[in-house]
């Protein structure tokens, strides 16, 4: 079975670097999902570098509208035209550093998905909510708040990566068991409301030694990785 692995550059290369990075994934060896999601500008100078059809470019953020007096802000359709077609939305650091809040990342993945980009959804709880064993509590609240209004038709173009926020760049992860029954109950949250299956994917701390616990989980169909994506060598041991 195919898995989708995401690769978040986040803010961490030069337009040089990125490309560098970007020449070499294009080389690399892998049956499985790759999308590659660096910085905005960077995107323009990758946008034909990833040649193998199973190698994607992702935007990390998008405007919650589609044109107008928004200073700084990049739309969607942009990100389209440019050659993007997946936005990472949700992500804790713009729901954090950001203020995102549930309102403006439902308008996200709406424009997203007007203008036909599929959306890698991140959502997890944080370290006090874990501690309070609220997790499911959390996730279910952020999935009904991003999917409002998302369409029984739209949901097969989302994709959930489940990052808990303490997992994230901390070198800590949970068992990959727990995940997997995490990534259950996403699962069977959507098959209710939507009678749609969807890909959930995990996120947090990856790296060339505990990867392989969570890819073989059945529930997990992928990984998002921020700070070992960056390692070409590691990177592309684990998407082989
Ligand atoms: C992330 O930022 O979404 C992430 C998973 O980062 P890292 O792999 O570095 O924890």
């Amino acid at each position: 079975m195919k898995k989708t692995i995401v690769a978040n550059w986040k803010m961490n290369l030069s337009v040089k670097e990125s490309l560098s990075l970007a020449k070499k994934v294009n080389k690399m060896s892998s049956q499985n999902n790759i999308i590659i999601c660096p910085d905005f500008l960077s995107l323009v100078y990758i946008k034909n570098k990833l040649k193998k059809i199973n190698f994607k470019l992702g935007a990390q953020n998008c405007a919650p509208d589609s044109f107008g007096s928004y200073t700084g802000e990049v739309c969607a359709k942009n990100l389209k035209d440019i050659g993007a077609e997946q936005v990472i939305i949700g992500h804790s650091e713009r729901r954090n550093i950001f203020k995102e809040d549930s309102l403006m990342i439902n308008k996200k993945i709406q424009e997203a998905l007007k203008n036909k980009l599929q959306v890698i959804l991140c959502l997890g709880e944080n370290e006090n909510e874990k501690k309070a064993k609220r997790t499911k509590q959390v996730v279910k609240k952020q999935l009904q708040d991003a999917l409002k209004n998302i369409s029984n038709r739209d949901i097969s173009q989302i994709t959930i990566a489940y990052e808990p926020i303490w997992a994230i760049g901390s070198g800590k992860t949970p068992q990959a068991e727990e995940v997997s029954l995490l990534s259950k109950y996403i699962k069977d949250y959507i098959v209710n409301k939507y009678s749609k299956k969807i890909k959930v994917l995990y996120g947090g701390s990856v790296n060339l030694s505990n990867y392989s616990l969570f890819l073989d989980q059945t529930n997990i169909d992928g990984l998002l990785i921020g700070g070992a994506s960056l390692k070409y060598s590691e990177f592309s041991k684990i998407c082989r």
